[in-house]
């Protein structure tokens, strides 16, 4: 049995930068909080807490005073840094740099007195922590698309401007904005109807590649976080390619899958999945 090991899977740079940047702190210091899971993989976030990083949710982030707190790459609104001024809190900020542009693109958007009339769309998951993120350049006031079905929340009769949470799906996206583009061309409004592409071509670009990998093995075992939308997205893509494809999450779960008779077992993960994971379950086969 050949076992091969996707060379373009693994975290993304915005992910490594976070977690250099927490690994960087907790070698001086033997605790860091961290707003929410640094990245969705169980097993990295566990490593981790081996380290010494604490996560925390919004409630017990309030709580806390004259402290450290890290920002992972989704990034946080501007309720956080707000409360954190307050409560004397340091925070280290390690949210992407594509995340932090789209930040700013919605927030100058919003303060733009000839936008005030135009409605701010996202197309993103909803309470997911980049999309609250975004939602806080513009006081809350955006409509989330999180599906097609979604499109009837635009008023056709006022201008819009949609961006894209950075790790939707691009096919998906441009689904949508034929959607709308063909809804405001209904009733004679095409031209209040603007978009940014705001995906990260760091997951644009994976599923091209994940199709082409998948296609070149007789099974794929897709190795993900259950909570990571990237790795839900890319499995799902993995497997219209080689419907022989199993997500995993710990190497544990190998002894529930057949693979016997298998020649070429490949193995590939989300923008979240660390190399270290993907390199147990081969040894493990
Ligand atoms: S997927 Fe792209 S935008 Fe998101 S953290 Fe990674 S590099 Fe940044």
């Amino acid at each position: 049995m050949q076992v091969t090991i996707d060379e373009n899977s693994g975290f993304c740079f915005g992910v490594i930068h976070a977690i250099q940047t927490a690994e960087d702190y907790l070698r001086d210091h033997h605790e860091l909080y961290c707003l929410g899971d640094i990245v969705h993989n169980n097993e990295e976030v566990k490593r981790l807490a081996r380290l010494g990083l604490r996560v925390i949710t919004q409630e017990q982030f309030r709580e806390l005073h004259d402290t450290t707190v890290l920002i992972r790459a989704h990034g946080e609104p501007p309720l956080t840094y707000q409360i954190a001024r307050d409560n004397h809190i340091t925070l280290i900020d390690a949210t992407c740099p594509v995340v932090l542009k789209l930040q700013q693109r919605i927030h100058d958007f919003y303060c733009n007195p000839d936008k005030k009339n135009w409605q701010i769309l996202i197309f993103g998951k909803k309470g997911h922590a980049e999309v609250v993120g975004l939602m806080g350049q513009a006081d809350n006031k955006v409509i989330v698309l999180s599906s097609m079905e979604e499109i009837n929340k635009v008023d056709y009769n006022r201008p819009s401007m949609l961006y894209s949470q950075t790790t939707q799906s691009l096919e998906q996206y441009y689904q949508l904005i034929d959607l709308i583009r063909a809804r405001y061309e209904a009733v004679g409004h095409g031209d209040m109807f603007h978009y940014a592409d705001t995906i990260c071509r760091k997951v644009a670009n994976r599923a091209e590649q994940v199709v082409e990998f998948a296609k070149r093995h007789d099974t794929i075992l897709f190795v993900s976080g259950e909570k990571s939308s990237n790795g839900l997205y890319l499995s799902d893509i993995c497997r219209k390619a080689n419907p022989n494809t199993f997500l995993v999450s710990h190497v544990d779960q190998l002894q529930d899958i057949d693979l016997s008779g298998k020649e070429s077992i490949g193995i590939c993960g989300a923008t979240s999945t660390p190399m270290w994971l993907m390199e147990e379950f081969k040894k493990r086969l």
